[in-house]
């Protein structure tokens, strides 16, 4: 039997869509990607401009590399019921619900790597944070097309998708492009509540919140504040009124964790950041760790719930972190209490004083 189909039989049984990609990248997927980057479009996140040509062609790492397994795990679920909080609860990005899909994902891929050794091949996976662009190869298996909100979408289970990449010994002949099904519509476009999707399918990362919220480690400028609504870590909105996203493909091995769909804002504050890598553990929370979510918290109870903020900015005014205290002064200036916000500039250093200073004007 073709090797591709046992890997294929594996990967289905495990709960996944597959589809086969060659191993050469179209040039205009790297064209697209130096565009963007060359536009500023990855905002801080500089470790995607390293070697982008050695990482759109993995045969200059792996010369046996022919052919590719792009895996589609969908991740649609139904929301889990919402806990206790009401205005405290944050909003987290859908494909976080999940306790580290990575750690389902990897045993799938070192079974497919041996399944590979045992057929005569070699084969390497990754699944999102190696340096091959998962991405680019769905988009050339001719399964699916790039969205306008630069998402990969199939019309079987939209865009909600964890994503890897088997890279194999054996040759796959190039599919056809997949037509285009977004048509007419636009309504990620006109959704995205910082006019983050521009010509192309691309996204401006300068601009959208999933950036802010996840990547960023410093402070979030004021004007994206308002923004990001109750989003505590991501945001879904240009996915969320995709039409092709009605169709709710699951993988019913990935369970929605409530606590993680829907935390408490509150809960990121008096506790040690072991504590909170214990309780969070296997989540993609740890990526932006415990300073980061406080800060995003402090700023969604500004928007959402002045009187809880009030409550808490004791507290996270004396936070260990100076990013926490600095965005907790500048949420007092937001929630009417400049006088705290002025009292607590003897105890940032320069940057974060200046921050809330700037908060004193915004806010006003
Ligand atoms: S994730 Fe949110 S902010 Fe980013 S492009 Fe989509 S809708 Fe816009
Ligand atoms: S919302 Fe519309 S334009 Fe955006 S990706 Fe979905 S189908 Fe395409």
């Amino acid at each position: 039997m073709d090797p591709l189909e046992v890997l294929t039989r594996v990967a289905s049984r495990r709960g996944f869509f597959v589809y086969r990609a060659p191993a050469s990248l179209p040039d205009a997927e790297l064209s697209r990607f130096e565009n963007w980057l060359a536009a500023g479009m990855n905002a801080g996140m500089d470790y995607l401009a390293r070697n982008p040509a050695e990482r759109f062609d993995p045969r200059r790492r792996f010369p046996w590399f022919a052919g590719a397994l792009v895996l589609a795990a969908p991740y649609a679920d139904a929301e889990p019921p919402r806990p206790e909080g009401g205005l405290r609860l944050g909003r987290v990005a859908r494909y976080a619900w999940v306790r580290d899909y990575h750690l389902w994902i990897a045993p799938v891929l070192a079974e497919l790597e041996e399944t590979c050794g045992r057929l005569g091949g070699v084969c390497k996976g990754y699944v999102d944070h190696g340096p091959v662009p998962e991405w680019a190869y769905a988009v050339a298996s001719g399964g699916g097309w790039l969205g306008r909100n630069g998402l990969w979408l199939t019309q079987r289970a939209g865009s909600y998708q964890y994503l890897a990449l088997l890279l194999t010994s054996w040759p796959v002949e190039p599919a056809g492009p997949h037509p285009d099904r977004c048509g007419s519509c636009n309504s990620c476009v006109t959704s995205c509540p910082t006019g983050a999707i521009v010509a192309g399918g691309m996204v401006d990362a300068r601009r959208c919140l999933s950036y802010w919220t996840i990547e960023h480690r410093g402070l979030i400028p004021l004007e994206i504040w308002p923004k990001m609504g109750d989003w505590l870590f991501g945001c879904d909105d240009c996915q969320v009124v995709c039409p092709w996203n009605r169709r709710r493909a699951v993988t019913p091995l990935l369970e929605p964790d409530p606590e993680l769909a829907w935390p408490n804002l509150e809960n990121f504050f008096g506790v040690s950041n072991r504590a909170f890598a214990r309780r969070y553990a296997g989540s993609a929370f740890l990526r932006t760790g415990r300073p980061g979510l406080a800060r995003n918290a402090l700023i969604v109870l500004s928007n959402r719930d002045p009187e809880a903020l009030k409550k808490l900015l004791p507290l996270a005014l004396s936070d260990p972190s100076s990013r926490v205290r600095a965005t907790a002064a500048a949420a007092a200036a937001s929630a009417g209490l400049p006088d705290l916000t002025r009292a607590a500039l003897d105890t940032l250093d320069e940057q974060a004083r200046s921050y809330a200073e700037q908060a004193l004007a915004f806010f006003g």
